[in-house]
């Protein structure tokens, strides 16, 4: 059933029989209860994926051949875009519309990758030019193996579809692991994939903690190839965890990402990127900008408006209409940024909009959208995620102290600019050490554009071109097509 492990084209129970209650985080109340896969589940997932890539060919289909699974895929989540976007919904907390976007990005992204399946058809070799005329060379690409994918819980179906949509496309099969705290659309996922019917064994997915199945995944020899988006932390165990067997691994962290303001930005526009940029999906996301400079000419009336329109997020139920800020994915999260909130009070910062929870709510994990000021530079606040949505926001006089100041991070996911100044703007872009810039914007994502981080925020990219070759391993072909002997040797 729906709440079963899906392994080897099959819902199966766990071999432990181990389960999960699954809580809704606007009403705190349980939603569903899930399966909780052991290793010894995760040992099955991987050889039946190990079986689809290496004897019922998977990876010998044409990229045609797999194009028309994810098309089904795709297909498959847009019939059911409003159920599913309603099951995001409750079960992550973020409000429907957003959770709509999602679901038809997961669409689009399956549909992005069918057509660079396709492409592979159309280019399956590079011809190399070699300087000894006596060998022909070509470089052809073919997928690494079995792919584990370990995902985190603020986009659920959209990053379960960010990691198997290339992968499938590059001929690697998968074994999916979503966050324990958020998993039912990525059981969806299975059902849809089944309903398409992908080959058993070439997508697997598993329930469970990242401790156990989450831990089995990274540790399994059989598994060729980790793609991950979380924190930092669990980051380093899987690139450790990477390193024993020479995985190939790509990672998708943190981020505590600026937003540099100039004084010639339209007022209004700023404030509404400012908070697309950090109260979108209760900011947790990796990308938020949560550090927003501001020039000192525009700095008091743009923080005033900020406040404004702050306070004025209609909060509640993300299933109920206008709501446009949900409840926090859970219990400890929300404690998590309460407590930061707290300790940057005690650092000496000031709460000029929210920092508690709202009033008539005394249900779900609901906080107030937060802004921040006069945080200090070296505080936790103005150096750590907070993954909540709250905001710092600090005045600044020069170009150079801006970028000085948003450069100044052990993250660098994204950064976002503001300027009516098109030089000063891209100058700036420029100088930003982050992996994602936005120019007179912030957030929006695009399936065909490079996504990741520089520095700890990560390894390696996904979407676009750059997704697909995460999961290809590139192969040297070189033939010598001389008829006289090579004469080493035999003389
Ligand atoms: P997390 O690192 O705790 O968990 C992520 C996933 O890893 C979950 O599925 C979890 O079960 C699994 N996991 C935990 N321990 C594991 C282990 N020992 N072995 C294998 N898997 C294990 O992160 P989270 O709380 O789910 O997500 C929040 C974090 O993710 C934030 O720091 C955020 O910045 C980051 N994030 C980054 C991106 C990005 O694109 N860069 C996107 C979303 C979230």
């Amino acid at each position: 059933m729906r709440n079963d492990l899906y392994i080897d084209g099959k819902w199966v129970k766990p071999v432990n029989g181990e389960t999960r209650n699954v809580i809704n985080p606007a009403t705190e109340e349980v939603l569903q209860i899930i399966s909780a896969a052991s290793a010894e589940d995760v040992d099955i997932a991987v050889k039946a994926a190990r079986r689809a890539f290496d004897q019922d060919g998977w990876p010998k289909l044409s990229g045609a051949q797999r194009a028309k699974y994810l098309r089904a895929i795709a297909k498959g989540i847009r019939n059911r875009q409003e159920d599913i976007a309603r099951l995001e919904t409750l079960d992550n907390g973020k409000p429907f519309p957003e959770a709509m976007w999602d679901v038809g990005d997961a669409a689009g992204c399956f549909e992005y990758y069918a057509g660079l399946a396709e492409q592979l058809d159309d280019h399956p070799e590079e011809k190399i030019e070699i300087s000894d005329g006596r060998f022909t060379s070509k470089a052809v690409k073919e997928p690494i193996g079995v792919a584990g994918a370990i995902i985190p819980w603020n986009y659920p179906l959209l990053m379960a579809a960010w990691k198997v949509a290339p992968a499938l496309a590059a001929g690697c099969t998968v074994v999916l692991k979503p966050a324990e705290i958020t998993s039912l659309t990525a059981l969806e996922l299975a059902a849809i994939a089944h309903e398409a019917e992908l080959p058993a064994g070439v997508l697997n997915i598993l329930t469970g903690s990242g401790s156990v199945a989450g831990q089995a995944i990274i540790d399994h020899k059989g598994v060729d190839k980790l793609a991950f988006t979380g924190s930092g932390p669990i980051g380093s165990q899987i690139m450790a965890a990477a390193a024993r067997d020479i995985k190939r691994v790509s990672l998708e962290l943190g981020g505590k990402s600026p937003f540099v303001v100039f004084d010639d930005a339209d007022i209004e526009k700023a404030v509404e990127w400012i908070m697309f940029g950090i109260f979108w999906n209760q900011g947790q996301v990796c990308s938020a900008t949560s550090r927003v400079l501001v020039q000192k000419g525009i700095y008091e009336k743009l923080l005033q408006r900020l406040v404004e329109e702050t306070d004025r997020i209609r909060i509640g139920n993300g299933l109920d209409d206008g709501v446009l800020l949900g409840p926090l994915v859970s219990k400890r999260q929300h404690e998590q940024v309460v407590a930061a909130i707290e300790a940057a009070k005690a650092a000496g910062a000031t709460v000029a909009a929210g920092g508690t929870r709202p009033d008539g709510f005394d249900k779900g994990y609901y906080l107030r959208p937060t802004v921040l000021t006069d945080v200090p530079l070296e505080s936790d606040a103005w150096v750590e995620e907070i993954f909540g949505p709250v905001v710092c926001v600090r005045p600044f006089e020069t170009e150079e102290e801006a970028v000085e100041l948003a450069n100044d991070s052990r993250f660098g996911l994204a950064a976002a600019v503001m300027s009516k100044n098109d030089a000063r703007a891209e100058r700036v872009a420029a100088a930003f050490r982050a992996g994602i810039v936005w120019i007179n914007c912030s957030q929006p994502t695009f399936t065909e554009a490079p996504w990741g981080g520089y520095k700890q925020s990560g390894i390696g990219r996904e979407l676009g071109r750059w997704g697909l070759d995460n999961y290809l391993e590139t192969k040297q072909v070189t033939k010598f097509v001389s008829e006289e002997p090579w004469g080493w040797y035999i003389k």
